[in-house]
């Protein structure tokens, strides 16, 4: 069964290590070598291979020392990626082995245009695993870097369409603050409100508040529901005008987001 870890590196971002119960592990989107070592060194592990879900350096900035510590791993991530490192390019559809489960690539620009998703369907556990960097985050979604709200909003609907059970594996810890503007959406939404109840009790325990699951990120982030009628209805009083889709109340949101405080 694989089974991942979470690293804390920086104020709030996870770096996923992903063990099968052998004395190896992969690690997802190591940002920062330093705390990677120490969580390997604790459990006896050592490391496997990389995979990389985007360029920016809160996610690849520790692979240069991984490798001159751990000596040379696969290195997996986007092909065309401004990143430096990477020796195994993947393209949207690819299919990698991680521990013998096999995890698919899903191409998912907006945050960036290099973003990849690893989907595996299959992981040994009572359900499917998703490590979806800085594009799905719980109770919200990146900030639009190099794409457009129109790719972005395609990249999370792919993401919405896998299996409800799927445990989402995001890369930052920013869940109070996504669920704070969610609530600025949905006053209504009762989930969303215990959701908020669960997380701030969580982090008052110092403990994460991921994984989530596509199920509870479909009834309460409000990035995944620009098609119901409430968060359409709440996005074109704002707008000032009805909009023309679910592209375009996400942008409206996305936007709104951007300048909540
Ligand atoms: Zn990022
Ligand atoms: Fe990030």
């Amino acid at each position: 069964m694989l089974q991942a870890h979470p690293v804390q590196a920086f104020s709030d971002n996870y770096i996923w290590l992903l063990e099968a119960g052998a004395e190896r592990a992969f690690v997802v989107d190591p940002g920062d070598a330093g705390p990677v070592l120490l969580a390997l060194a604790a459990r006896g592990l050592t490391l496997a291979g990389i995979l990389v879900t985007h360029h920016h350096p809160d996610h690849v900035g520790g692979i240069a020392q991984l490798l001159s510590r751990c000596g040379p791993v696969p290195v997996y991530g986007p092909r065309g990626s401004p990143a430096s490192g990477i020796t195994q390019p993947l393209d949207d559809g690819d299919r990698i082995t991680v521990f013998g489960f096999a995890a698919d690539v899903l191409a998912v620009p907006g945050h960036t245009l290099d973003h990849i998703a690893y989907f595996f369907a299959a992981p040994g556990a009572a359900a499917p695993l998703l490590f979806c960097g800085d594009t799905l985050f719980a109770g919200g979604c990146g900030r639009i870097f190099e794409g457009d709200p129109r790719m972005m909003h395609a990249s999370l609907a792919r993401l919405a369409a896998l299996p409800a059970t799927t445990s989402v594996y995001c890369a930052h810890e920013y869940t109070l603050s996504n669920l704070r503007f969610a609530r600025a959406v949905e006053p209504q939404n009762e989930q969303l409100l215990r959701r908020q109840l669960d997380a701030e009790a969580l982090r008052e325990r110092g403990e994460p508040t991921v994984p989530s699951t596509i199920a509870l990120e479909l009834a309460t982030n409000p990035f995944l529901r620009c098609g119901h009628t409430t968060v359409r209805a709440v996005a074109a009083q704002r707008a000032g005008m009805e909009l023309a889709g679910e592209p375009e109340v996400f942008g409206l949101v996305r936007s709104w987001k951007d300048d909540f405080r």
